[in-house]
């Protein structure tokens, strides 16, 4: 998926020195394939591609973060200006009641996203109505009168002796007279895209003028959904989109593409078969879903609040002497910790979201203010130099910290194989430090 597959590109990208041409490049080959096997439209991929580049390059370096989160940030920026940037709200303007037109090929969820845009409204208040005229399947209307029973909103008696256009206009009279204020047109799909498809639902545009067209689009299909997008806009001017299917495998390239292809936001996304999965769509959100950074956003402020630069350069150079003490070790934690939880700043590393290591760290926290314990129980001269902690040292430290000997052990093994690590280690010790540390 394209989560995972940039997720290892940013991997790749982490513990380098700063933002080069050179790793920006060999970054953006990385980003640039993994979009396309995620099947994004190839003219929105060059596009990307150029407005990320053209602000990585020359960007100045945030202190505290690592190129690979900085390229992040930027392709996480980027992908949301794509998709429009922000939510663009329903129309439900012009007209009493107001009056939502679903259109969208066959399969691809109107029906079952009729019922979830009754449910979402009824949520802000309005009284939705739900129309049937879809009359070539009498299961069709069947589908959508069960749906309105199962979810107690009220459904417009169609039949399939009507024509969609008369449906919609007696529908408009009728969702008034029982009180309701929108009413939601579930229209006929095809298989494909055809002139007497069109022609019906213009006619039915035509003698009920919609509040918005809202075009129902099966992300699972990628590219052929754009496409499909884009010919139904050209045909009947839509007023946005409502991606479905987006808690299976789809590849994201859909979500990514359409509104730059049609001009057209997402507004809504489908995300399972029942009348409550389905939300608002938000760009940046999505970017993030896309990514599988999780609140990459949220971390990267957190790192900028939280790492106290000066100190962080200071440790550097330590490091670099290998004069890095146990007290160092411990500065070094408390930083991280603030943070936050491991758990926490672990969940909003790219790729971390749903890593099984998440459960293994629960005990983590714990584990470093034992640590913390351990090294504030030892004498100064002890922190500097760690050789002279022996035998009897050892479980005097441990009693002063409520520790175990065992701990006291662990931790100064611990802390000599990072100090052998850190002696191959030239350069951008301090993130790798980190790394070490198991962020
Ligand atoms: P229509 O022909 O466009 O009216 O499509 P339907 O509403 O009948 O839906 C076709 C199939 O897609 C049904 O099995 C739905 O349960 C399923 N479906 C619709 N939306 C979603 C969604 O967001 N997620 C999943 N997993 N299935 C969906
Ligand atoms: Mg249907």
């Amino acid at each position: 998926s394209l989560s995972d597959r940039l997720g290892s590109v940013f991997k790749k990208l982490k513990g380098q020195g700063k933002l080069s041409e050179k790793n920006i490049q060999d970054g953006l080959k990385e980003v640039r394939l993994a979009l396309l096997e995620a099947d994004v439209h190839y003219k929105v991929v060059k596009t990307l591609i150029a407005a990320i580049k053209e602000r990585a390059v020359g960007q100045e370096v945030l202190e505290s973060l690592t190129p690979g989160q900085q390229v992040v940030k930027i392709v996480n920026e980027e992908l949301t200006n794509l998709m429009g940037g922000a939510n663009e709200e329903i129309n439900l303007g012009g007209g009493h009641p107001a009056s939502i037109m679903l259109v969208g090929l066959q399969g691809s969820g109107k029906t079952t996203t009729a019922g979830k845009l009754a449910v979402y409204l009824r949520g802000q208040g309005r009284k939705p109505y739900l129309v049937p005229a879809d009359v070539y399947r009498p299961a069709a209307i069947e589908q959508l009168t069960k749906i309105g029973k199962e979810l107690s909103i009220p459904v417009y008696p169609s039949d399939t002796d009507s024509k969609p256009e008369k449906i919609a206009e007696l529908a408009r009279i009728k969702c008034a007279q029982e009180g309701c204020d929108t009413m939601i047109l579930d229209t006929a799909g095809r298989l494909h895209i055809d002139d007497e498809l069109m022609a019906e639902l213009g006619r039915i545009k035509a003698t009920t003028p919609p509040s918005d067209i809202l075009l129902v689009a099966d992300a699972m299909t990628g590219q052929d959904a754009v496409n499909m997008a884009k010919a139904f806009n050209d045909a009947m001017d839509v007023g946005g989109v409502i991606l479905t299917k987006m808690d299976g495998d789809a590849r994201g390239g859909a979500a990514l593409s359409i509104r730059s292809i049609t001009g057209k936001p997402i507004k809504f996304i489908g995300t399972g078969e029942k009348s409550n999965a389905f939300e608002a769509f938000h760009p940046n959100r999505m970017a993030s879903r896309i990514l599988g950074m999780g609140d990459v956003m949220t971390l990267i402020e957190k790192a900028q609040d939280a790492v106290d630069v000066k100190k962080a350069a200071e440790l550097e150079k330590k490091l670099r002497k290998s004069q890095f003490t146990l007290e160092d070790f411990k500065d070094q934690m408390v930083q991280v910790r603030k943070m936050g939880s491991l758990e926490d700043i672990m969940s909003m590393i790219p790729g971390m979201g749903k890593s099984k290591h998440l459960k293994q760290l629960k005990g983590s926290d714990k584990e470093m203010i034992k640590i913390e314990a351990i090294i504030n129980s030892m004498t100064l001269e002890e922190r500097r130099n760690h050789t002279i902690i022996n035998g009897s040292r050892r479980k005097r430290i441990a009693k002063g910290s409520g520790a175990t000997v065992t701990d006291v052990n662990q931790l100064l093994k611990n802390y000599t194989q990072v100090m052998k690590m850190m002696k191959k280690i030239n350069k951008g010790g301090m993130k790798k430090m980190g790394r070490m540390l198991g962020l």
